[in-house]
C-alpha cells in the first residue's frame, strides 16, 4: 500500500498542488463570470445583482460569490496577478486579497511587498491604504445605529451598535475616562475592564437623567416605584419581583431599592393584591438628610467619594433592619450599588462607623448590626 509510506512532506506537496488546481479553475471561472457580467446575466432571471446571480447558480456562500465577481471585474487591469494564479504561484484567496490592495490605491512596490505577508497582513495593508472618500464617509455615517434589547422578562439587556470612527472614539474616550474615575474608588475590589466600563456607562446615564429632571437630590427621593411580589413565597432569597411597567428584579435589587427608599411593595396572591406596604418603607427624608450630613462622604475606608451619596441599611431592611440612623451608613454610588448590592459585599459591623470595611457575605447568618 504505497500511501502508507508517504511522508507528511509528500502529502503537503499534494495538498498545495490541489489548491493550485483550484486556483487555476477559479481563473477559468473569472473569465466566464466576466463574460456573463457583460451579457447582463442577472436580467435573465431577475437577480438583483451579479453577486446574487453567481450565488444562486453556483450554490456558494455570499462571500465566495462576492470575491468571484469582484476579481472577475478587475481581470483586465491586473493581468500579472492572474498570471501568477494561472501558474500556480498564488492562490485564489491571495489573488483576491492582492487585487483589493491594488484597488485601494497601493503602489506596485507595496503590492510586491504584500507577497511576503500572510493574508491577514495583506488585509491590514489594504485597510491602511484605502482612501476614505466622501461617499464612504456618508455611507458609514448613515449606517450608524445603537440598539438596546431586553430579554423576554427584561431581567437582562443586550446592547450593541456601530458608529463612524470619530463618534466611536468620542464615546470610548468618555467611557474610559469615567471608568478610570471608578477604578480609583474601586481600588482593591476585583472588577474586570468590561464590568467597569458598564458601571461607567450606568453612572453617566444616572447623571444624564438628573440633568433632564430637576437636579440630583430629587432623583433619590422622587416618586415611588411600585413593586409586585408573590405573597405566597416565604423564602426571601427566592423573591421574584416585578416593577410596575418595568423589568423583573431579584432580591438583591429589591434590597437596593429599599435602601434608596423609593419603593412601595404590593404582595400578590393569584394576581390579587393582599399586602400593600405603606410609603413608610422608604427612609424618611429627614433621616436621609441627617445621616448624609453626619457622615459627609462615603464611609468606606479609603474612599473619599461624594458621588451620589446614599444611606445603606447595614442590616438589610428585608432581614428586619430598621431606618434608625445607627443602622444606616452613607455610601457613594459605586460602593453602594456595585460593590454591595451588585457584587454582594457586606459592611463589616466590627469596623468603625467612619472607616467601614467591606467583607464577603458568607453562608452563615448575618452578624447583628452595631
Ligand atoms: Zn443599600
Ligand atoms: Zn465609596
Amino acid at each position: 500500500m504505497y500511501w502508507k509510506t508517504r511522508t507528511v512532506a509528500d502529502l503537503e506537496a499534494d495538498l498545495v498542488a490541489v489548491e493550485a488546481k483550484i486556483s487555476q479553475l477559479r481563473c477559468e471561472q473569472h473569465v466566464l463570470v466576466n463574460e456573463l457580467d457583460k451579457a447582463q446575466a442577472p436580467q435573465t432571471d431577475a437577480s438583483r445583482s451579479m453577486v446574487e446571480w453567481v450565488q444562486a447558480h453556483l450554490d456558494v456562500r455570499t462571500d465566495t460569490a462576492r470575491d468571484l465577481v469582484f476579481a472577475a471585474r478587475r481581470f483586465k487591469w491586473n493581468r500579472d496577478l492572474y498570471d501568477r494564479m494561472v501558474d500556480g504561484d498564488a492562490t485564489f484567496d491571495r489573488t483576491v486579497a492582492v487585487v483589493k490592495l491594488a484597488d485601494a490605491g497601493a503602489t506596485h512596490g507595496e503590492v510586491e511587498e504584500s507577497y511576503r505577508r500572510d493574508l491577514a497582513g495583506v488585509a491590514r495593508m489594504t485597510a491602511r491604504t484605502r482612501h476614505v472618500t466622501p461617499a464612504v464617509e456618508r455611507e458609514v455615517f448613515s449606517d450608524r445605529f445603537f440598539t438596546i434589547q431586553p430579554n423576554l422578562d427584561e431581567s437582562r439587556y443586550r446592547m450593541w451598535g456601530e458608529a463612524p470612527g470619530i463618534v466611536g472614539a468620542t464615546i470610548e474616550k468618555a467611557i474610559f475616562a469615567r471608568a478610570d474615575q471608578l477604578r480609583d474608588v474601586a481600588d482593591g475590589l476585583p472588577s474586570s475592564r468590561g464590568q467597569r466600563q458598564l458601571d461607567a456607562l450606568t453612572a453617566m446615564a444616572l447623571d444624564s437623567l438628573d440633568d433632564i429632571s430637576d437636579g440630583g437630590s430629587q432623583a433619590s427621593e422622587g416618586g415611588h416605584v411600585t413593586v409586585f411580589v408573590d405573597a405566597r413565597r416565604n423564602d426571601p432569597s427566592e423573591t421574584a419581583a416585578e416593577i410596575e411597567y418595568g423589568p423583573r428584579v431579584g432580591p438583591n435589587v429589591l434590597d437596593q431599592m429599599l435602601c434608596t427608599g423609593r419603593v412601595q411593595i404590593v404582595g400578590l396572591d393569584n394576581g390579587a393584591p393582599v399586602v400593600v406596604s405603606r410609603a413608610a418603607r422608604a427612609i424618611p427624608p429627614a433621616i436621609r438628610h441627617a445621616v448624609t450630613r453626619r457622615d459627609g462622604v462615603c464611609v468606606i475606608d479609603g474612599c473619599n467619594s461624594r458621588y451620589r451619596l446614599e444611606p445603606h441599611h447595614i442590616q438589610r431592611f428585608s432581614d428586619g433592619g430598621t431606618h434608625h440612623p445607627d443602622n444606616l451608613a452613607t455610601m457613594c454610588w459605586y460602593h453602594h450599588h456595585v460593590a454591595v448590592h451588585g457584587d454582594g459585599y457586606r459592611i463589616d459591623p466590627q469596623s468603625p462607623p467612619l472607616r467601614r470595611r467591606l467583607t464577603r457575605a458568607g453562608p452563615t447568618p448575618d452578624p447583628e448590626p452595631p
